[in-house]
């Protein structure tokens, strides 16, 4: 590797390191005789550096030369720091010789916007058709789509990635205008909602038609900045509910806002850290989709803000106690995933369990619950109850006696600790 790409390398890699949206997970993408690479689910995986941030794929910026002046990015015009460019060849280059050497599992490929949206798009897109169509790349390949680019350059560049997504930066269109004032909530939902029908267009006609490509096949996700602008949790959730709902996303990543501008458009970072707010956001995230939980009963007019020092589940059950405790041999299963300390997979294997005789503690242990954390919330066939003695207050300071550095270690495992 020459020098000079080198120096690129390391200049662009390290501008792409804030964007934390490049998760490989979804793809389907398998190799062909006398291709390189696959991209199926069991073949890609990602892996995170010590602040939870995604690895695995090489992670670049085409450029980081901006036209626009986002005060939260590195990349901003106004910012005095070293630019660069890489040609569309080098890209390539790059993805084949470290996808040989088994340094990398996929390519991550992000831009600065130089010029103009369409010019580097066009950019881009150059870059992924040449290494499907030329080096007959199978890798993984997730795609930035740059806002107010056209959409029959986003349609082609959608038959070649296997993942597209595009920034919503702030939660709300107000933080937007005060940090990013070039750019707008409608430039990323457009094209979001353009991927998003021809998604489902080109599975409906490939149903018909065996030979139509795969449009998208690990479909869309989008980042937005925690912390930059003063939005609740109750709004950034919302938002995310909202994104998830309407264009079918597959993930919406949530970034703490890294303190790495001195512009003065950006608060002062306060005492409340951003990685632990960015898990709480996530574990919410994670029971939305997954655990039956709409966003309205975990953040409210009531509860704007979600505790830092418990996960968002266990805030629930305990404003909700009238729900508790919950009988492990006869409740719904919709009602066992929602007891702390009772994962999907545990709740799973009680209601199997359950059909050949009443569950007793230790079979609870066995199955996986956290029985410590569960016990207050439920009963089983030997289970003391003990809920109506206690006030939420006491319950919470036993669980955090109890389990104090799971609880307080910000750490990524917490993500489905439940
Ligand atoms: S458009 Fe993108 S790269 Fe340019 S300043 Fe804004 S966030 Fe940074």
């Amino acid at each position: 590797m020459s020098e000079r790409i080198r120096e690129k390398l390391s200049i662009l890699a390290d501008a792409a390191k804030y964007d934390v949206s490049c998760s490989s997970s979804g793809s389907n993408r398998k190799n062909e005789k006398g291709g390189l690479g696959n991209g199926h689910t069991s073949g890609i995986c990602h892996t995170y550096t010590e602040d939870g941030r995604c690895v695995s794929l090489l992670k670049i910026l085409l450029t980081n030369h901006c036209i626009f002046d986002c005060a939260y990015c590195v990349s901003r015009k106004s910012n005095d720091i070293e630019r660069a460019a890489f040609t569309v060849e080098e890209v390539v280059e790059l993805t084949m010789n470290f996808y040989r050497r088994n340094y990398i599992e996929g390519l991550f490929l992000s831009s600065g916007i130089f010029k103009n949206a369409d010019f580097t798009m066009e950019r881009l897109l150059k870059v992924v058709k040449k290494l499907r169509l030329e080096e007959r790349y199978n890798g993984y390949i997730h795609l930035k789509t740059i806002p107010g680019a056209s959409e029959e350059l986003i349609r082609e560049a959608g038959m070649y990635a296997d993942r597209m997504s595009i920034n919503l930066e702030m939660p709300t269109e107000s933080g937007l205008k005060l940090l990013a004032p070039e750019k707008s909530h409608k430039e990323v939902i457009q094209p979001l909602a353009y991927v998003q029908r021809q998604i489902i267009q080109f599975k409906e006609e490939k149903k018909l038609i065996k030979s139509v490509p795969k449009f998208v096949p690990a479909g869309q996700s989008t980042q937005m900045v925690i912390g930059a602008t003063p939005e609740t949790d109750k709004e950034i959730m919302h938002t995310a509910n909202e994104f998830y709902r309407n264009f079918g996303l597959r993930r919406v990543y949530y970034s703490g806002y890294v303190p790495i501008s001195n512009d003065n458009r950006l608060p002062i970072i306060g005492s409340q850290p951003p990685l632990i707010r960015e898990n709480r956001l996530y574990q919410t995230d994670w029971l939305m989709r997954f655990y039956g939980f709409h966003v309205n009963e975990l953040l409210n007019d009531a509860n704007p803000h979600l505790d830092i020092d418990i996960d968002p589940k266990l805030s629930w059950a305990l404003r909700n106690l009238q729900f508790f405790p919950v009988d492990i041999n006869v409740a719904s299963y919709k009602m066992i995933m929602r007891v702390p300390g009772i994962g999907i997979n545990s709740a799973k294997k009680i209601v199997q369990a359950r059909q050949y005789g009443k569950l007793r503690i230790d079979q609870l242990q066995k199955i996986g619950v956290a029985y410590n954390r569960a016990k207050h919330f439920i009963k089983c066939a030997d289970s003391p109850y003990q809920l109506k003695e206690y006030q939420s207050t006491q319950i919470k300071s036993f669980i955090l006696a109890e389990s104090q550095s799971k609880y307080l270690k910000n750490d990524t495992s917490q993500l489905i600790l439940f």
